[in-house]
């Protein structure tokens, strides 16, 4: 495949890349038009027409070196939204490159925002918003239709379709009760008696045994993941206590042995706490627990609350180290944060390079659907089965967070284990579910 550009830049080069891992083809970049070999499909990424070719005509943000606000010029085809309009008479009406750029390399988290308690960005300040495509891996649509052009073209471009559906578990808390001291542990059962979201039996034996604890729901998720072939990853949480940091001691044994259990079933990775983001070496600390606890390296993890400040979250986390995060959705709401169900790169903008940090996208977390977005657990069950579906049906990867403590009155959720349920059954079968 030719992509005809007059000039090349990281920008251009990354978006190329990622192109190249979902058609599975190498591109060969020319500047010039008499490099242009006869025969060969041709995107053609500027503003002049080449006979045969497919026309995206650029807006100039993938040759920019500065970060700013853009004028994003949304607009629709079909039923299709984008972005970054060109040529309403073209086959491609925007600039597809810099669409995908915009949306992978988190430009618009680099602009000035408006933040939530916790210093987020929201989905609402998101240009997909703006275009109520959220929910729909956009950026995956738009290249099946790209692709689809080429095609009637003469071309045989086939897309990638590797779907997998990962469960993966923030370890907040370890246990409710258990390997917390006898004060923390008496508070929070005396506020959980006052509340009336356990009994005292419920408490008395949480407290004797741990098998008892209500956040003790580890083998449940291990079994609930059963027929998938994929193994969870458990986010361990091993920071100091703090106003968002409620864990258990990381050095407790209940901690090691708990994390040994895990081990031999699933995959493990550090669930960073929150003081990290505010103190980054304590990264490199909470990392090296990890490492006395396991004896081994760890190289992935998810931010707690999902927090991502860009682009320091992911340079510290590749500076300590790490080669994987799976931290890239909304807290606010379910769907596509970076545009895609395909894992991607981290370009860093104000370094202006592609990294080696790669991130899986996070697609739905369990208090999303019953805290942020209040839905009734028939609205929740429709919405995510849409989500898979696409996700399915555009062959990536559908990511589900389900904390350890959401199975539980005590923390509202005891109802919504039916929910996780369903997800996991039709995220794990082969067919697509409640198509409408
Ligand atoms: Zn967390």
């Amino acid at each position: 495949m030719i992509l005809f550009t007059e000039q090349i830049s990281n920008r251009l080069l990354y978006v190329a890349g990622f192109l190249e891992s979902r058609m599975q083809s190498s591109f060969q970049i020319v500047t010039t038009r008499s490099q242009i070999p006869a025969n060969e499909p041709i995107i053609n990424y500027s503003k002049w027409p080449i006979v045969g070719s497919t026309q995206i005509i650029p807006v100039g943000l993938l040759l920019e070196s500065d970060i700013k606000v853009q004028n994003l010029r949304p607009g629709q085809t079909d039923s299709t939204p984008y972005f970054f309009e060109t040529d309403r008479a073209c086959e491609i009406p925007f600039d597809m490159l810099s669409a995908i750029f915009y949306l992978l390399s988190r430009y618009e988290e680099y602009l000035p925002f408006s933040h939530d308690e916790h210093g987020r960005f929201t989905s609402q300040s998101s240009v997909l918003h703006s275009i109520s495509s959220i929910e729909k891996p956009i950026i995956d649509i738009w290249i099946a239709r790209l692709a689809e052009i080429i095609n009637q073209k003469g071309a045989n471009i086939s897309l990638q379709n590797n779907y997998k559906f990962l469960l993966t578990c923030d370890v907040d808390i370890a246990y409710a009760y258990r390997g917390k001291g006898l004060v923390r542990a008496l508070v929070f059962g005396i506020k959980s008696l006052i509340i009336k979201k356990t009994t005292l039996t419920g408490f008395v034996k949480a407290l004797i045994k741990k098998e008892d604890d209500p956040y003790n729901t580890y083998s449940k998720l291990l079994w609930l993941n059963r027929n998938n072939s994929e193994k969870p990853i458990f986010f361990m949480h091993l920071g100091n206590h703090g106003p968002y940091d409620k864990s258990i001691r990381w050095n407790h044994q209940l901690m090691k042995s708990l994390i040994a259990e895990l081990s031999s079933n699933a995959a493990i990775g550090l669930h960073p706490s929150m003081a990290s983001n505010k103190e980054p070496e304590l990264l490199d600390t909470e990392k090296q627990r990890f490492m006395s606890i396991t004896n081994e390296n760890v190289q992935i993890s998810r931010q707690h609350y999902l927090f991502l400040r860009f682009p320091d979250t992911y340079r510290n986390l590749i500076k300590c180290g790490f080669t994987h995060d799976f931290s890239m959705g909304y807290a606010d709401t379910i769907g596509f944060r970076a545009g895609t169900c395909h894992d991607f790169f981290f370009y860093d903008l104000k370094a202006e390079k592609t990294t080696s940090l790669r991130i899986t996208p996070l697609t739905v977390m369990d208090g999303t659907l019953f805290s942020y977005m209040k839905l009734s657990q028939a609205e929740a069950t429709q919405r995510v089965a849409s989500i898979v579906n696409l996700v399915k049906h555009y062959g990536g990867t559908f990511t589900l967070l389900w904390h350890n403590s959401s199975f539980t009155a005590l923390t509202g959720s005891a109802q919504w284990v039916k929910v996780l349920e369903n997800i996991i059954t039709f995220a794990t079968g082969n067919d697509e579910v409640f198509r409408k």
